[in-house]
C-alpha cells in the first residue's frame, strides 16, 4: 500500500527537533510520497534541503502563499519564477486568496493568484489553491484562466456540494485532509457524493490534525485517520482508498 501526502510542510520549524523520525513513522504506516508546498523565499533553503537528504520521497512545489502576500510580493513573485526555472518542481503551490486572516492585500493576492497561474502554465504544471473565505473571488479568477492548462488540486477543500462540483469543473482535485474527521467539519456530509478519481488525500501537517489529534502538532502519518475515515464514508477498504488517492496525485503531479 502507497499512500500519497499530497499536502505537507515537512520543512516547518515545528519538525526541527524530530524531522527525521516523523518521516520514518508516516514510512512505516505506508505513507510514501510526501508533496511539499511552499509558502515563501524564506522557506526554499529548508526545502531544497529536504530534497536533497530524500530525493526520492520528497516532492517540491515552488509559489508564494496568499497570507504572505504582502508589500514586497513583486519580489516574492520573481523568486518564484527564478527558481522554477532553476529546480524540478512538480506544481506551483501553494497559491490563492485567504480573507480569513486579513483583507488589505486582496488586490496584492488576486494578482499574485493569476500571475502564478500563468507561470505554472508556461511551466506545464499544476497549481495547488489555498482558499480561505474567498470562494467567490478564487472561482472569479479561475473562470478568467480556465482552459485545458489549467489543473491542479484545491487544497482542504471544505467547502459546500456546489462548490465542490465546480472546483472539480476547473480541473482541481480536492485535497481532502483532517477536516473530513471533525465533527462540525461538514464536508462528510456530502463526500461521498463525489467520485473518488477527483480527491486527494493530505494533512497540511503541522497544520489541522485530524480526529483524535485534533488541536494538537499534525504529521504525515496520521493522514492513516483521513484514510479511515473516507474509506467509512465510501464503503471502500482503506487499500482500495490508497490505490485510488494515489493514482490520482499521480495524474496531477506526473509523477
Ligand atoms: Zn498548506
Amino acid at each position: 500500500m502507497i499512500v500519497t501526502d499530497t499536502h505537507t510542510h515537512l520543512y516547518s520549524e515545528a519538525f526541527d527537533e524530530d524531522r527525521d523520525l516523523i518521516i520514518q513513522r508516516a514510512l512505516d504506516c505506508g505513507v510514501k510520497r510526501f508533496f511539499i508546498p511552499a509558502i515563501d523565499s524564506t522557506y526554499t533553503d529548508a526545502m531544497l534541503d529536504l530534497k536533497t537528504k530524500y530525493p526520492d520521497i520528497m516532492f517540491l512545489m515552488m509559489g508564494l502563499h496568499p497570507t504572505h502576500v504582502k508589500e514586497n510580493f513583486e519580489k516574492e513573485l520573481q523568486h518564484v519564477e527564478e527558481m522554477l526555472a532553476k529546480e524540478k518542481y512538480y506544481a506551483v503551490g501553494e497559491i490563492g486568496i485567504d480573507l480569513f486572516w486579513d483583507k488589505t492585500f486582496l488586490n496584492e493576492q488576486q494578482e499574485a493568484f493569476r500571475f502564478q497561474i500563468r507561470l505554472a502554465k508556461k511551466n506545464k504544471l499544476p497549481i495547488v489553491i489555498h482558499c480561505r473565505d474567498a470562494f467567490d473571488e478564487v472561482f472569479e479568477v479561475l473562470e478568467m484562466e480556465k482552459g485545458d492548462d489549467l489543473f491542479g488540486i484545491f487544497h482542504c477543500f471544505t467547502g459546500t456540494l456546489e462548490q465542490a462540483h465546480k472546483a472539480i469543473s476547473y480541473n482541481m482535485k480536492l485535497g481532502i485532509g483532517g477536516v473530513v474527521t471533525f465533527k462540525n467539519g461538514k464536508i462528510d456530509q456530502f463526500l461521498n457524493q463525489i467520485d473518488l478519481k477527483n480527491i486527494v488525500l493530505e494533512t497540511d501537517s503541522p497544520y489541522l490534525a485530524p480526529v483524535p489529534y485534533r488541536g494538537k502538532r499534525n504529521e504525515s502519518a496520521y493522514i492513516i485517520n483521513v484514510q479511515e475515515k473516507l474509506s467509512e464514508l465510501f464503503g471502500l477498504s482503506a487499500a482500495e482508498i490508497a490505490e485510488v488517492t494515489t493514482e490520482n496525485s499521480k495524474a496531477v503531479f506526473g509523477i
